[in-house]
């Protein structure tokens, strides 16, 4: 009787604690992920006079200027399925026809929805700069990126609860073709499946002023995010159009998929240029616009890219290494608490890396690094010094049970390399890296961690 009594008590507790894990608690990184997304709910929102900006439609931000005649779109976006939405949702607004569009550059996810409202023979001007793609076509070059890398960065592949998006747009559902931000395909060659409309109209100036329906814009060389990045300017409603130099996310000076180099030095005066405008409005590529104080935060944006730059290069004149700098140059707390800084997307961290790969390449000044082991010769070392392989997968087993994933995953990963075949060492990896995701909030990193946990689990239960 006591017996029983005692077992029925055991497998209640044990009913309690696997109904916690089960449903334990998002993390803090999930839940302001899970908060950012409502920010993509479809809507257009009016930025000033004659300007609307749809958010939530696309992954990026699509806007319409009313002219006196026509109107003006500024960034199709990714897919004309998606962008006729948008122009169905402008045509409430306004039934004027289309007399111009423009590309703030040459990532697909700005401009492959043109189609949706580009129509032959009606005169419709096509504005990008001159060097309109330059990024996908340096891509192209090396043919590296997209692939894995890409997908993992995105989280394709991820199952639908694990999809947290990517910290700047509506988590996308589906691979769309021909986007740079989706599958970090090159823009250029023939079009694939979407019909590609090209600039009709290009400039290589600094800066060209147009009119189109009665309406003064200036376009801007603006190289930052991409080297063929422009913005505009309406001088008259004081609203700047940054394309991706500026969204509400630390920027994302080293995409995760791998890129043609961005240079932040070039970035940061792009920003400084758009400060010099004295804005009111400001729309970015992705996100809500901010609708006042765009020169606060323009600035404060600006200062926060030159400190990280600035402090990576006086800490690498100190000959400290990267993985000293990630915390000598990281945002002072006044700029850090600034939520449009937070890294949903871009991350400071991966920034600081960058700039030290950019500027000295490789090398980050410690002389053993001149003489590394192969990682299988390291492995083996680090056996070596618990006893053996099977000492060093309980001691990864240990750091597990220790609440130090991160921990569990370095030892579980010398285990991998010198017992390949053990599926016990897949599968603590894969459980601590999917703890690991799950905390962090950068959404490529997240996505990256979690693509990678799910392989590692995958191969943990082949037969
Ligand atoms: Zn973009």
């Amino acid at each position: 009787m006591r017996n029983t009594l005692r077992f029925c008590l055991v497998s209640y507790s044990i009913l309690l604690l696997l109904s916690a894990s089960a449903y334990a608690q998002p993390s803090a990184a999930t839940q302001r992920l899970q908060e950012r997304n409502k920010m993509f709910k479809p809507q257009v929102i009016q930025v000033a006079d004659n300007v609307y900006t749809a958010i939530g439609y696309q992954v990026t931000a699509n806007s319409m200027i009313v002219g006196d005649d026509g109107v003006i779109i500024v960034d199709p976006g990714q897919m004309a399925i998606l962008a006729s939405r948008v122009r169905k949702a402008f045509e409430e607004i306004t039934d004027k026809p289309i007399k111009a569009i423009i590309y703030t550059h040459g990532h697909g996810d700005h401009y492959n929805g043109a189609p949706a409202f580009y129509e032959e023979g009606k005169g419709i001007q096509v504005w990008a700069r001159s060097n309109f793609g330059s990024e996908g076509t340096r891509n192209a070059t090396t043919g590296l990126v997209g692939g894995v890398r890409s997908s993992n960065t995105q989280g394709f592949d991820l199952k639908p609860e694990q999809k947290m998006g990517v910290g700047v747009a509506i988590p996308p559902e589906r691979r769309p073709t021909n986007s740079m931000m989706v599958d970090g395909s090159s823009q250029s060659g023939p079009p694939r499946r979407a019909q590609r409309i090209e600039p009709t109209h290009t400039f290589s100036e600094d800066r060209k002023r147009i009119e189109v329906a009665g309406v003064t814009i200036d376009l801007v060389s603006a190289p930052g995010e991409t080297e063929d990045q422009l913005y505009l300017w309406l001088p008259k409603q004081k609203v700047v159009f940054a394309g991706d130099n500026f969204y509400q996310s630390w920027p994302n000076v080293y995409p995760l998929r791998g890129t043609a180099r961005r240079s932040i030095r070039d970035w940061i005066v792009s920003v400084d240029k758009m400060i010099q405008e004295d804005p009111l409005h400001l729309v970015g590529g992705h996100t809500t616009p901010m609708l006042e104080n765009a020169n606060e935060v323009l600035t404060n944006y600006r200062d926060a890219m030159k400190h990280v730059y600035d402090k990576t290069i006086e800490g690498a004149q100190k000959y400290m290494t990267p993985d000293e700098l990630v915390e000598y140059a990281a945002l002072p707390p006044r700029l850090a608490k600034l939520d449009y800084l937070a890294p949903y997307y871009g991350s400071v961290e991966g920034t600081i890396r960058d700039i030290y790969a950019q500027d000295l390449g490789w090398f980050d000044g410690d002389a053993l690094n001149l003489h590394r082991e192969s990682p299988k010769k390291q492995s083996q070392r680090m056996a070596d010094l618990v006893g053996g392989v099977s000492a060093l997968m309980a001691k990864a087993r240990e750091a597990m049970a220790a609440d130090d994933p991160l921990g569990a995953a370095q030892l579980a990963q010398h285990v991998i390399r010198l017992r390949p075949e053990n599926k016990g060492a897949k599968r603590l990896m894969g459980e601590a890296l999917a703890i690991i995701g799950e905390g962090t909030f950068n959404a490529p990193m997240r996505n990256y961690t979690i693509s990678t946990s799910n392989r590692y689990l995958a191969e943990a239960n082949e037969e």
